[in-house]
């Protein structure tokens, strides 16, 4: 199907959905789409996940690399709609090889399932240390700037529409900023030109009960950002969710 094509399809969802459930128009955006088999924008000539994947694991830039059990380069759709980044490895990653595999993992499944997002299809899960810290310190400033090329590799892979920082060390150093992650949340910057939204780590929900509204009031917005960047998910979140 073309764009175009698309446009009328949604339009005509769009108010029918509004006819069937309180029987007026609600104004809204016009959505954007992409022709069906049109090419993504290239991915950098002579990269690719893989090659990053490999890099990672011979790495042995700092001395994460002498205490990892497995490297964790991240995981996830290969053009996804919003690369999660979070902070590093912890007991069951370094285990399995794979991002976000404990508790916080869970809640942080739910938190993108409740907005029509899973790392299955529509997200890439990424770390920005991809070696475990030992005991699950923070990762210290030496071993995120080791680590850094491949996460700038990964996005420029990736091409997100979003990058949805979990918790304050994503933030800070994807964001170069020293402020605390209660005050950078909430709001979009940019990284490489991407629109990117902090908001707070799964584990501190898990900590404390009252950051749940306002993370959820985050992930609203990452809903309401997405559906204007893209309309294939504007369109099905609002069928799925009665939006
Ligand atoms: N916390 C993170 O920040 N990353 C993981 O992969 C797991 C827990």
């Amino acid at each position: 199907m073309t764009a175009e094509q698309k446009k009328y399809v949604a339009a005509f969802l769009d108010i029918t959905g509004d006819y069937l459930r309180n029987g007026y128009k609600t104004p809204r955006e016009a959505l954007s789409f992409m022709d069906d088999g049109a090419a993504p924008p290239a991915p950098p000539a002579g990269d690719s996940l893989e090659a990053v994947v490999r890099d990672i694991a011979a790495c042995a830039a700092c001395r994460l690399a002498q205490t990892r059990n497995k490297s964790v380069p991240g995981e996830g759709a290969e053009r996804p709609l919003v690369a999660v980044v979070g902070e590093a490895p912890g007991a069951q990653e370094d285990d399995w090889g794979a991002p976000f595999v404990g508790q916080a993992g869970q809640l942080l499944d739910r938190m993108l399932g409740a907005i029509n997002l899973s790392r299955r299809r529509n997200c890439f899960i990424l770390n920005v240390v991809k070696c475990r810290p030992p005991a699950n310190r923070d990762p210290l400033p030496e071993e995120a700037a080791a680590c850094e090329p491949f996460l700038s590799r990964q996005i420029n892979l990736l091409q997100p529409r979003v990058i949805l920082c979990v918790g304050r060390v994503p933030a800070q150093t994807l964001l170069k900023s020293a402020v605390g992650i209660g005050k950078l949340r909430g709001r979009f910057f940019l990284y490489a030109g991407i629109p990117l939204l902090p908001t707070f780590h799964p584990s501190a929900l898990l900590r404390d009960q009252s950051l749940k509204r306002p993370a959820w009031e985050d992930l609203k917005i990452l809903r309401d950002k997405l559906m204007e960047l893209d309309g294939a998910y504007a369109l099905e979140t609002r069928e799925s969710y009665a939006l």
